[in-house]
């Protein structure tokens, strides 16, 4: 079934998500304050209000709780963001994700209720610095404060080796969720495969782990 997202502030973080929900073919609601941002977003919305985050009555009407994500993407205005997340939560949304500026912000957006705090400024900085210390890192997501899921580029000590050799599982407690070559994506992969060049493995465990992984094996 298809998705009904509701993204409420237009700036750079909720446009980006706004088309990239539209590409993914999501039914998306925008809301704005501003009537130029709202009609920048109106070819990739299936509906487009003018209104504001805290406009309970507003808010209501569209019937907001019906949705099955609510995006707030607002981080200037963090008292507007903070009071909307207290309404949208109040009014019964199932899932709120909203932006945070700082990380006080994010402590208090958690605190009236979002489901999900994303600090995208600081997450940007965690990764450009790991990918430019470790130059064999393709990605790094942390999905929660101890785990996270990391690519690298498979070097010589794994190549022509089968999975189940290297011991990423038995020597350090993390998974391989994944294997990419060339345009596809191998998963989940045969632990009895061997490990070619120019793979780039996607592993998931705690960080500690992973650190543990980069400062022996990568
Ligand atoms: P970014 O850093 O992602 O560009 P901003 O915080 O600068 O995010 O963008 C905020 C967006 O939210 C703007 O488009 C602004 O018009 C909108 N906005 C600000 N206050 C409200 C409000 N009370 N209700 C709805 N939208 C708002």
């Amino acid at each position: 079934m298809t998705k009904e997202i509701a993204v409420i502030g237009l700036g750079q973080f909720g446009g980006s998500a706004v088309k990239q929900l539209h590409k993914l073919s999501a039914d998306v609601t925008v809301i704005d304050i501003s009537e130029s941002k709202v009609k920048y977003y109106e070819d990739y919305a299936v509906e487009c209000i003018v209104g504001s985050a805290t406009d309970e009555k507003m808010l209501k009407t569209i019937g907001i709780e019906h949705y099955d994500e609510v995006i707030i993407a607002i981080g200037e205005d963090i008292q507007t963001s903070i009071l909307c997340t207290l309404i949208l939560k109040e009014l019964g949304v199932e899932s709120i994700t909203a932006k945070a500026q700082s990380n006080h912000h994010g402590k208090m957006l958690k605190k009236v209720g979002a489901d999900n705090v994303l600090h995208p400024e600081t997450e940007m900085g965690i990764r450009l610095a790991n990918q430019l210390v470790n130059m064999s890192l393709v990605d790094y997501m942390e999905i929660s404060d101890d785990t996270a899921i990391v690519e690298y580029d498979a070097n010589e000590r794994f190549i022509n080796s089968a999975l189940i050799n290297i011991g990423i599982r038995e020597k350090f407690g993390l998974n391989v969720i994944a294997i990419k070559r060339n345009k596809e994506v191998i998963v989940p992969p045969d632990p009895q495969m061997n490990i070619l060049e120019n793979d780039v493995l996607v592993i998931i465990g705690k960080i500690k782990n992973l650190n543990r992984f980069e400062s022996k094996m990568i």
